[in-house]
């Protein structure tokens, strides 16, 4: 039995030994400081708190009511949000909550595709198919890779959706929110902004302002720009908090995660200390390293309009065999990359292109210079076809030096103090 134990923990070692040393540049992922580290191997894994601070239906809840209570606190502070809650596990529990809460079976709502840059859960084999809903499509450009205003406004009017969803996976451009909002105002509809991508953003005062320009409810996950540990946040108007708590607790979680409100607490306060800079920095390096591969020769996606605003890169890659196959021959040279599907395409397992994200390289200290060195080892690898060993040594070369987490207060070294 020993041996299945070690076996397990050799998987995640070797884990460890290739994140250490490859460039991580998955757009939903990020690393968390070393006090949310300990945090999440703490006591507070093993418990359970049902119910709101100061009243649980569990004993024993004293000091998790601090750590709950200052979480909200932080976020509402951070976000200038009126209503928070910190419960939901995942940013796909997180709207499964609030679609519930604000909705009823065979109401229409309107939100993106997958191809177009919809999350999953927005799509009708997930949420809206559970809630019986109608969903209809945003229009969407792609030549500006978002959605078309005009056409948006028009389409609220005539389907009266009872709530539009914002927020995507594919994400470069901010989403016309206050554009939206009086034609939603006019036919009655919520607006709710799925954050999960760009919530790091928002909390640096970037990319928008979603509760300023007129959403209802803001869900996300906490673990993608927001370089918190895994879960989910919803912020909120006043005037949906019951709802949307009810729909949290009992509706959709039993007990949240209390390791993870706690990382999400510490994570609030670096972002109310560092949040800024980073975003910043984060904006950044997304252009720049946009840039210099368009420079290289790829074909870096609205070139037009300063190829992005948020942390992610899109690049279509037909001409050089496609997502798929780039993104596997770049993991071999330890850059770790997602295919990513484009409007134009059909298939999730085959698509055009690939979705680049310089958050967790930003908060790993990187700047322009090593954008500039991402992208050249890239284009040796796509453009020009060399060894993906041989660039792979380079690749380790350069993480040597930014294996600290930055943005925070105890920046440490990422992987020498894991346990594994
Ligand atoms: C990642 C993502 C989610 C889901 O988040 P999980 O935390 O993985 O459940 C929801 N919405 C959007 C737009 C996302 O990109």
């Amino acid at each position: 039995m020993q041996d299945k134990i070690e076996e397990i923990m050799e998987a995640a070692r070797a884990h460890k030994d290739l994140y250490e040393h490859a460039l991580p540049m998955i757009a939903s992922e990020n690393i968390t400081s070393g006090a949310v580290r300990k945090l999440l191997a703490s006591d507070l894994s093993h418990r359970y708190a049902e119910g709101d601070v100061g009243d649980r239906f569990y004993q024993g809840c004293k000091y998790i009511d601090v750590i709950e209570g200052k979480a909200i606190e932080y976020a509402k502070e951070l976000f200038n949000a009126e209503h928070v809650n910190v419960k939901p596990i995942s940013g796909v529990n997180a709207n499964i909550a609030t679609l519930f809460a604000l909705t009823s079976p065979g109401d229409i709502i309107m939100a993106l595709s997958v191809p177009e840059g919809g999350h999953i859960s927005h799509a009708k084999y997930s949420v809206p198919g559970i809630r019986n809903l109608k969903l209809h499509e945003f229009p969407f450009d792609p030549k500006e890779m978002n959605i078309n205003v005009d056409a948006m406004v028009r389409e609220i009017k005539e389907k009266k959706p009872k709530l539009i969803l914002f927020g995507a996976s594919l994400f470069l451009f901010p989403h016309p929110v206050q554009e939206a909002r009086a034609a939603a105002d006019e036919v009655g509809a919520k607006i709710v902004y799925d954050g999960a991508h760009v919530l790091g953003l928002i909390a640096g005062k970037r990319f928008q302002d979603p509760l300023r320009e007129g959403a209802d409810v803001v869900t996300s996950s906490t673990h993608k720009t927001f370089p918190g540990p895994q879960g989910a946040i919803i912020l909120c108007k006043r005037a949906v908090k019951d709802e949307i708590d009810e729909a949290v607790f009992p509706g959709t979680v039993s007990n949240h995660h209390l390791h993870h409100v706690a990382g999400l607490a510490v994570t609030l306060v670096e972002m109310m200390q560092f949040g800024e800079e980073y975003a910043a920095q984060i904006q950044s390096n997304a252009k720049a390293l946009a840039q210099y591969l368009y420079e290289d020769g790829f074909e870096v996606l609205c070139e037009h309009k300063g190829f992005t605003e948020s942390h992610q890169v899109a690049v279509d890659v037909r001409s050089f065999g496609g997502g798929d196959r780039v993104a596997k021959k770049l993991e071999n040279a330890y850059i770790i990359i997602n295919k990513n599907m484009f409007s134009y395409d059909k298939s999730p397992e085959k698509p055009s292109g690939i979705r680049l994200g310089v958050q967790e390289l930003t908060r790993l200290g990187m700047k322009d210079s090593e954008m500039r060195e991402v992208a050249s080892l890239i284009k040796r690898v796509v453009i020009r076809g060399e060894d993906e060993k041989r660039v792979k040594e380079e690749v380790i070369a350069l993480k040597k030096d930014f294996c600290n987490v930055r943005y925070c207060f105890d920046d440490g070294n990422a992987y020498k103090n894991l346990v594994v």
